[in-house]
């Protein structure tokens, strides 16, 4: 028999909320804390953070800068690059 913690008694509620649950159990069992890794491909230049927002910042400031390729690693699994080399020079 298995006994989850959180787990409502009540079967007709259970049938209608199973997909986000399993969602949400997924992306918390992994670990605790999961930060944002951003990690230069060219230099070793890289960082940590806690969201989204300041490490793609990170990768696009560093990519701008030094024209290299940043990879993030979001706390999902999912893997981004951010290249700096764009063709839309003016000079
Ligand atoms: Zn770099």
């Amino acid at each position: 028999m298995i006994t989850q913690s959180a787990q409502p008694p009540l079967p007709f509620l259970t049938a209608g909320e199973g997909p986000p649950e399993t969602a949400r159990l997924a992306s918390v069992t992994r670990r605790s804390v999961s930060p944002w890794i951003v990690r230069c491909q060219r230099c070793p230049d890289g960082e940590q953070f806690l969201s989204e927002r300041p490490a793609r910042r990170w990768a696009e400031t560093h990519a701008r800068h030094t024209r290299h390729a940043v990879r993030i690693e979001a706390p999902t699994g999912t893997d981004d690059v951010v290249s700096g080399e764009n063709d839309q020079s003016h000079s």
